[in-house]
């Protein structure tokens, strides 16, 4: 099915129409410059971005593609979860170009989008598959069963793997956002220059929870370790600070998702979210997988981060179970993976 998608969950405006598994055309307007000077998302300052690009974002998309309205076959918003607002813009634009050109409607699962990005580089995979989801806001190990059927296995107990990055960089007066930058950091630096605390998540049995995982004590080890740095007069090596959180980031995400596809059967991890674009995760995690004897998946690097081209690809897989929403269906700021086929009615 070819499926125009609308995603407006955070900081970038998108627009993209595919072919199933195949994209037409993408097309991502971030936010990130106009946020940047607050040094993070400002959702109401987001939801006015979204109206004054979508538009144009829409048209942009049809040109780039080559088709008319006729083509497509269904039309899809990102509707939960994200900023409310801002996910309104998105949602509205969509259910009016499906009410116009009266076409199928579907709302989709934002994470669901992450999941699917993998699709657009690997059209051959399908479930069942672990996937490793790791954004701003969400760091989890799930297994796809099924189109609309995930169990989430293990998940972070407190930041998400990006929020780390985010928050490490800003306490390294890096800017916003901080993955990017401290990728590039940690390039020139040595990731075994300090040793940092990887965040095992306690049973109250005593042990450890093999797949949750925790990253706020390894944020608040790199401050301290930062401050005795600068207490000791001397310049902080950014570099290898930079490495060594990397470093600590990419071994802790790697043996959880491990132990996870050995310990359910899973022979391919499929990575997805922003910091799947992270190059110490990558190399971590295909070493690791190779040694198993595991099939490690990644998108395409611009797929990582916010695109409509995964949201698109997922509701390109629910219209062709004959899943559509009602046109009446709202935005959500939160709503589990595990709830998505309440968005769904089947025909
Ligand atoms: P969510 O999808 O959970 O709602 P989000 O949409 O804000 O959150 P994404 O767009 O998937 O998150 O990813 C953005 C995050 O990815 C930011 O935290 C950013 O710092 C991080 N990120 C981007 N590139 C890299 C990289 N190369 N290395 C590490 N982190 C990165
Ligand atoms: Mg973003
Ligand atoms: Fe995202």
């Amino acid at each position: 099915a070819i499926v125009l998608a609308i995603e407006t969950s955070c900081d970038e405006t998108a627009v993209a129409i595919v072919n199933n598994r195949q994209i037409c055309s993408s097309i991502v307007a971030s936010q990130i410059p106009v946020h940047q000077q607050y040094g993070g998302v400002v959702p109401e300052v987001a939801s006015r971005q979204h109206l004054e690009t979508i538009n144009w974002a829409i048209a942009q998309s049809m040109e780039q593609a080559q088709l008319n309205w006729e083509q497509i076959d269904g039309i899809a918003a990102t509707c939960a979860p994200g900023l409310v607002g801002a996910l309104l813009v998105g949602l509205t634009a969509a259910k009016t170009l499906a009410i116009l050109h009266n076409k199928p409607f579907l709302g989709v699962h934002h994470l669901e989008g992450h999941i699917y990005a993998t699709y657009l580089s690997e059209p051959t995979l399908d479930p069942p598959f672990l996937s490793l989801l790791v954004s701003g806001g969400h760091t989890s190990l799930i297994y796809v069963k099924n189109c609309g059927d995930y169990k989430t296995l293990g998940e972070t107990r407190d930041d998400a793997a990006g929020e780390a990055f985010d928050k490490v960089a800003r306490l390294l007066k890096l800017g916003y956002p901080g993955g990017p930058v401290i990728d590039r950091l940690a390039q020139q630096g040595n990731p075994q220059a300090f040793a940092l605390p990887e965040g095992k998540v306690s049973l109250p049995a005593g042990g450890y929870h093999p797949y949750d995982g925790s990253f706020s004590g390894l944020k608040t080890a790199v401050l301290r370790l930062v401050q005795q740095l600068e207490k000791n007069g001397g310049q902080v090596p950014v570099a290898d600070v930079a490495a060594s959180f990397q470093e600590t980031v990419a071994r802790s995400l790697t043996k959880r998702a491990i132990a996870c596809a050995l310990d359910y059967g899973l022979n391919t991890i499929a990575v997805g979210g922003g910091v799947a674009a992270n190059s110490g995760l990558r190399k971590n995690l295909q070493a690791a997988a190779a040694k198993h004897n595991l099939r490690v998946l990644f998108p395409h690097l611009e797929f990582c981060t916010d695109n409509a081209a995964m949201i698109a690809c997922a509701a390109a897989e629910h219209l062709s179970l004959g899943h559509t929403s009602p046109i009446t269906l709202g935005v959500e700021s939160r709503l589990a993976l595990t709830q998505v086929m309440k968005l769904y009615q089947s025909d």
